[in-house]
């Protein structure tokens, strides 16, 4: 279907397709200096001491659970209203998802006290999902993980870029979505902020579980083919059993592209997201919820938390109004998205569905994403608008 407004759209021209050129023209095609330079200018930018470059996210989370020892009989507490990347790793280590509620359906991500109450002797890690690149209310989640001996895993995937304000950092300085935790895991998948068509990065400052990454990233083994080809290496060992996540030249080359256009993408992205709000200000007498056009309440002290601004979401008054307002912009061209489903709500997670999950459910039933990407016009901005909803 040819939509009027599509759900997203790339920033793509000819720094990409240059990009794409010189790769080929290398003839060096996988794991080489464009993803040194790539995980390079990703670490500086995280201001983080190590990045590592992977086939895509989820390998990226399976290997941040591997490199944090996460295995059969440990529980990852983690949010029901999440792509199905993290509970699915969760799974392939043997370990046991266990979902958690939202704050609140104006501001959708983990509910630190919920989290809090859910912890057994089991407990071994939480994920955290900065939902639409809003990040969550990180001082409670490090406190609380460092309190009662939790890892905590950041799935950064929306939140490229974004932000958060850290009190006590002096001088005060803006702390990178994905550098708070112990590990995190970004994607550059076609649809997001950083769109490479495949790809990720995970993000740590801990030495330990770095080298663990690096290993299993690679079949375990101790030296890569371009270590050989520049005769830095002749032979190798393996010392675990590890996967192949790396990631090729190709991707790298875009990603680095892309990365340089980021600051500017999401500053555009924010714009974007101002004139929505300005312009949907009817939608909120008619019971409609407008989720992180409020700053969100001190955590515990002020923040400022700089939105990636992955998605434009908004949350109907009733599922009912949800399924008609989807039809109309359908019809008018306009294509939308339901960030997500309840993963319990999902035949194979379907006995992990225990905790109390109301909000989670009611969100998911009534949210409905509407287009955002850099290159959208503020015209498309106002037709999306037009149709969407006031009088609907
Ligand atoms: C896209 C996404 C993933 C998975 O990323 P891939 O690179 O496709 O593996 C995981 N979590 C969230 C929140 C995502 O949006």
């Amino acid at each position: 279907m040819a939509w009027h407004v599509p759900l997203s759209d790339l920033d793509y021209g000819p720094e990409e397709e240059a990009a794409v050129v010189r790769v080929l023209r290398s003839r060096w095609l996988s794991m080489g200096p464009e993803v040194q330079a790539f995980e390079e200018q990703f670490a500086k930018m995280q201001r983080a001491k190590h990045a590592f470059a992977v086939a895509n996210a989820t390998a990226g989370l399976h290997l941040a659970f591997l490199s944090l020892g996460l295995g059969p009989g440990d529980e990852v507490i983690q949010p029901a209203l999440n792509f199905v990347a993290a509970a699915n790793m969760t799974v392939a280590v043997g370990a046991t998802p266990v979902f958690a509620d939202i704050l609140s359906l104006s501001e959708p991500t983990l509910d630190p006290k919920r989290v809090e109450r859910l912890i057994t002797r089991r407990t071994k890690a939480v994920v955290v999902m900065h939902y639409g690149g809003n990040l969550c209310r990180m001082a409670s989640f490090v406190n609380l993980c460092k309190e009662r001996g939790l890892a905590l895993i950041e799935d950064a995937c929306h939140a490229v870029g974004a932000t958060y304000q850290d009190p006590e950092q002096r001088p005060p300085d803006g702390v990178m979505a994905g550098s708070i935790g112990d590990i995190s895991a970004f994607s550059f998948f076609a649809n997001k902020n950083l769109a490479a068509g495949e790809g990720g990065m995970v993000v740590t400052n801990r030495d330990d579980v770095a080298d663990r990454i690096k290993l299993l990233r690679s079949h375990g083994m101790t030296t890569v083919t371009w270590d050989r080809h520049q005769g830095h290496a002749a032979s190798y060992d393996v010392l675990a059993n590890g996967y192949n996540y790396r990631l090729d030249e190709l991707h790298a080359a875009l990603g680095r592209v892309q990365l340089s256009k980021l600051a500017a993408n999401n500053e555009r992205r924010r714009e974007l997201a101002r004139l929505y709000w300005d312009q949907l200000r009817c939608l909120e007498a008619q019971g409609w919820i407008l989720p992180f056009r409020e700053r969100p309440k001190p955590d515990p002290k002020p923040r400022d938390a700089s939105s990636a601004c992955h998605l434009f979401i908004l949350v109907a008054p009733d599922s009912e109004r949800r399924r008609r307002s989807a039809e109309t912009l359908k019809a008018a061209g306009v294509q939308t998205s339901l960030h997500y489903p309840c993963i319990p709500d999902f035949s194979t997670f379907a006995q992990h569905g225990g905790a109390e999950l109301e909000i989670s459910r009611e969100f998911s039933g009534r949210e409905i994403s509407l287009p955002m990407f850099p290159a959208m016009t503020k015209a498309q901005v106002q037709d999306v608008c037009k149709v969407t909803l006031c009088g609907t």
